[in-house]
């Protein structure tokens, strides 16, 4: 990524975005006219009811999906414009995910799955293995290094899932609702994981909800209606500090 950016400078640039989808005749417009920048190091919640956009607005921050029009850039790089290709490298460097449905691989192991974007990056096995365990070790999972998905719990393979996305130290890691299939208390949990990675390393977190106990973490609340930004409410820090198992 390019680092001439003054510190001032928004890591995230959202100008103008569109987005449109063909439904048979018609066309479903899902996001309107969004602009929007986001700093280094903000834990921005992208909040609204279901089928307000949010998911579609993740997955244009993320280079999953192109706008119809306008432009996402992350580190003045213009991501809405790479091609595939430019765009998997420039995710395996830069952008970090976490799932609601935690999207382990099954036939790998906790240690394997945790390990796998540092794979892409070239780290040799042993190398990323062991930091691997290490980061397996620091989201509570020493005891479960060797298991495979299907043998931990949904709590578990989410914590699987963060060390995951945290391993390889993104610049921004993208959440959709990723406390949408997990327990109370475990979603505290999850949530403090999330938030104390992103404050200890200065890290961007894009969290997307529409579940204003987990939007209580975040900086800053950016509220979707229809397809629209509604509010952008800037808050001070009340939860997700560093918990002590990081
Ligand atoms: P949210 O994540 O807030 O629940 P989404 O971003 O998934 O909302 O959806 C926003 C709107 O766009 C909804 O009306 C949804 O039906 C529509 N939509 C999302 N994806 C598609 C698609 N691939 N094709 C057609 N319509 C879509
Ligand atoms: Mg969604």
């Amino acid at each position: 990524m390019q680092e001439p950016c003054p510190r001032k400078c928004p890591l995230i640039e959202v100008r103008d975005i569109r987005k449109e989808y063909p439904l048979g005749e018609e066309t479903v417009v899902a996001l309107k006219r969004i602009n929007l920048n986001i700093m280094r190091g903000e834990i921005c919640c992208i909040f609204g009811t279901s089928g307000s956009g949010k998911s579609t607005f993740l997955n244009q921050l993320a280079g999953m999906e192109k706008p119809t029009r306008g432009e996402v850039r992350i580190g003045g790089v213009p991501i809405s414009r790479l091609d595939e290709n430019q765009l998997a490298a420039f995710r395996q460097h830069h952008l970090g995910f976490v799932f609601q449905a935690y999207n382990l691989l099954p036939n790998l192991t906790a240690t394997e799955n945790v390990a796998l974007p540092l794979m892409f990056r070239g780290v040799p096995r042993k190398q990323r293995e062991e930091a691997a365990r290490r980061m397996l070790c620091r989201v509570g999972l020493s005891h479960r290094l060797d298991h495979f998905p299907r043998q931990m719990s949904g709590g578990q393979q989410q914590r699987a899932g963060i060390a995951r996305a945290f391993i390889a130290r993104p610049d921004v890691v993208f959440a959709d609702e990723p406390t949408g299939n997990l327990d109370s208390k475990t979603t505290v949990e999850i949530m403090e994981m999330i938030c104390g990675f992103a404050r200890r390393y200065h890290q961007t977190i894009i969290l997307v909800t529409h579940d204003p106990e987990m939007a209580a973490y975040a900086d800053r609340i950016v509220r979707l209606i229809d397809g629209e930004i509604v509010s952008d409410e800037t808050r001070s820090r009340q939860k997700g500090g560093t918990p002590t198992c990081l």
